[in-house]
């Protein structure tokens, strides 16, 4: 469904992403871990031209991403993205938050896009807020509302961008127990997060990134278990 080929990209003289070759099948979950300034963040951003790239090709549901244009507005719309930092319209309702996107991208009328927008809320639980504003809500119910809003625009894929870092702990599986869900219901989902529960729970692959490569690929099971690199032992030495 994505297929990145030997995609490269520098911010000046630091070479981001080093031949990256990726492909995300369809209703798979990838889970990429790795340390700080790796590269995850970027390579997420590349895959809806957040970021532009210097080489390589990446090319989603068979269509290669176009540079800009129109075509571009499409594909980047196929891409859902979930940040840290939620980044919802702080003076625009929960709901309103959700709806926007279906509106004036997608052209649906309104009443059909708040009556999705509810199901929607009621899927990540919480259908009760919709009147809100974000700030009257928890971090995690607005991390809830960011999923609600990308699922709105029925994305082929989703990138979540390490989804609960900004969150309190207690907030944390809250939003893990929604993306368990979407991925049991076939959703694609890219995921960068320091959460190896979730990996062990959701992940079909487990993909390692080190210094803008990938050092790494394989199941959950297999990576944890039995990581083939020493950049990998190393990494999860750290972090177990
Ligand atoms: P983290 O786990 O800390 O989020 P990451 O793996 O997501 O790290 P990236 O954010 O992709 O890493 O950053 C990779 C490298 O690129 C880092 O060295 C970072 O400083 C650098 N970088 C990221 N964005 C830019 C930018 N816009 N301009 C210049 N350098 C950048
Ligand atoms: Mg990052």
């Amino acid at each position: 469904l994505v297929v990145l080929e030997n995609v490269n990209k520098h911010f000046g003289e630091l070479h981001v992403l080093q031949d990256i070759n990726l492909s995300v099948h369809r209703g798979e979950v990838v889970v990429l871990i790795g340390p700080s300034g790796s590269g995850k963040s970027t390579l997420c951003r590349t895959i809806n031209r957040l970021e532009t790239i210097d080489s390589g090709t990446i090319s989603i549901d068979g269509q290669p991403l176009p540079a800009e244009g129109r075509g571009l507005a499409r594909l980047r719309s196929d891409v859902g993205m979930v940040f840290q930092s939620f980044n919802l319209f702080a003076h625009k309702t929960v709901l309103q938050n959700v709806t926007l996107g279906p509106t004036k991208v997608r052209k649906t009328p309104k009443d059909a896009a708040d009556k999705r927008a509810l199901e929607l809320l009621d899927r990540v639980g919480i259908a009760n807020q919709a009147h809100k504003y974000p700030a009257q809500l928890s971090g995690g119910q607005q991390q809830r509302v960011a999923i609600a809003r990308a699922l709105a625009m029925d994305p082929k894929v989703i990138m979540f961008d390490e989804p609960t870092s900004a969150l309190d702990p207690e907030m944390v599986q809250e939003v893990l127990d929604v993306m368990v869900n979407l991925a049991k219901d076939g959703m694609t989902m890219v995921v960068v997060t320091h959460e190896m529960g979730f990996a062990r729970r959701a992940a079909n692959r487990v993909v390692f990134m080190a210094n803008g490569q990938i050092v790494e690929e394989n199941t959950p099971d297999e990576f944890f278990g039995s990581p083939r690199t020493d950049r990998a032992k190393d990494f999860l030495s750290k972090i177990l």
